[in-house]
């Protein structure tokens, strides 16, 4: 689903100042609830204590809100020249940087990942987030991960990232795609802006993402990004 409309304009816009001015004033409620904590935690109790841990739960989460939303903002900004991208290599790199999360159980597989055009900073981002939600909403179960990728249409690549996770019902295959849409409760670390970040990037590419699941089996997250021109 592609954002349209005045309202996403405006929410854009109100993203990328929002995110500058609110970063200064929550990184101070922040370092003063560390140095309260630092200095006094001793002469607090009780309350005192699950009150100023709250400020601290609160003021990170709304840090990584912020931090988020900048992303976002920025997604749809040439800020880069695009450049040939070695996607094998790149889903490596963001793999090593997920080992903590990977932990036993896991298998990844790589299908056919080729060379693309593309802006690295912002492709990395989007291996990192589908890869890091498959292995946030995964099962008890061992997971599987594979990333595949085949011709798409035109001068594209389709890639595919499929896990065997908890899936998503068919209601919400949309709306995950929207700002700050989560589907799981409070207690999931995240911001309900990983999916819309990696939708702006992959519009930025000229490409489409989307998401073919299935509840209790896994998800298929597919997008498709420009391949390198002839001869390069
Ligand atoms: P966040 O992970 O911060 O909540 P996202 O925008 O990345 O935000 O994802 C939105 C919602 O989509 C998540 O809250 C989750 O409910 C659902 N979701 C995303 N990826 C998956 C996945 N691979 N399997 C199951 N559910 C997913």
């Amino acid at each position: 689903m592609k954002p349209t409309g005045i309202w996403n304009a405006d929410l854009g816009r109100f993203a990328a100042i929002a995110s500058h001015d609110l970063k200064a004033p929550i990184r101070a409620v922040t370092s003063f609830a560390e140095l309260l904590r630092t200095l006094y935690a001793l002469h607090l109790k009780g309350r005192g204590l699950t009150y100023l841990a709250q400020i601290r739960i609160n003021g990170y989460h709304m840090e990584r809100l912020v931090d988020d939303l900048l992303l976002y903002s920025r997604a749809a900004v040439a800020s880069r020249a695009f450049a040939a991208v070695d996607t094998a290599t790149m889903v490596q790199n963001v793999l090593t940087r997920l080992k903590p999360d990977l932990g036993d159980g896991v298998t990844v597989t790589l299908i056919n990942l080729p060379a693309i055009q593309g802006d690295a900073v912002q492709l990395d981002r989007l291996f990192q987030n589908l890869l890091s939600n498959a292995l946030k909403y995964r099962k008890p179960d061992p997971l599987q991960i594979v990333i595949r990728a085949q011709a798409g249409p035109g001068h594209t690549w389709q890639f595919d990232v499929q896990d065997t996770g908890q899936g998503i019902e068919p209601e919400y295959h949309q709306r995950i795609f929207q700002l700050f849409a989560r589907l799981h409760p409070r207690e999931v670390d995240g911001t309900g802006l990983g999916l819309a970040i990696c939708q702006r990037i992959v519009q930025h590419h000229g490409g489409d993402l989307w998401v073919e699941s299935t509840p209790g089996q896994g998800s298929t997250f597919s997008f498709t990004l420009p391949r390198l021109p002839q001869g390069a």
